[in-house]
């Protein structure tokens, strides 16, 4: 974990976070680490972790959260808002938190859009498979294959 400087911490980033429509619960995070295990992008990116990420903003680490790759690799899949015991909705945190990083110059328009379209791509391609599975099982396996070999997934990461 990055070192914590402490005069570089901003004590009025959590309420501002706080004070966004989806960060109302952010202060209520009491660090129990459910969002990390629940989440399905942790599960295959040691170094990504929800609760890090709020602990990092309660501290006012502004500057290393807003500049982190990390908060642009949550999926918005919901599980951590799902079985967080404080009702802390971290999904729609990352929202809080990607918008203050553009809003601030951490995050060009570029890579907003690139993001977009990595989203936009990631659905297609869950579509296809989906799609295929049912309709041409042939084509499946193929389209499944060459993403496991481009990616170096293995069976095992596949089946857990
Ligand atoms: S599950 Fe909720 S309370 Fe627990 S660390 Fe995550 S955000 Fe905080
Ligand atoms: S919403 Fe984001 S952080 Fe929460 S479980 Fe899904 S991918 Fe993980």
């Amino acid at each position: 974990m990055e070192a914590i400087v402490l005069n570089k911490l901003d004590p009025n980033f959590k309420y501002e976070i706080a004070a966004q429509p989806g960060g109302e619960g952010f202060k209520l995070c009491f660090s129990c680490g459910t969002c990390t295990a629940t989440c399905p992008v942790a599960e295959i990116d040691e170094d990504y972790n929800p609760r890090r990420i709020i602990r990092q903003a309660l501290l006012g680490m502004r500057q290393q959260v807003l500049s982190s790759r990390s908060i642009w690799l949550c999926a918005q899949c919901f599980a951590c808002s799902v079985r967080c015991p404080q009702g802390v909705n971290f999904r729609d945190i990352i929202g809080v938190l990607r918008q203050m990083a553009v809003k601030e110059g951490y995050a060009p328009p570029e890579t907003v859009k690139d993001i977009k379209q990595i989203d936009t791509l990631s659905q297609r391609i869950r579509h296809e498979l989906i799609r295929y599975y049912f309709e041409e099982r042939e084509k499946f396996e193929q389209l499944k294959g060459m993403v496991e070999e481009e990616l170096e997934i293995t069976p095992e990461e596949v089946e857990k």
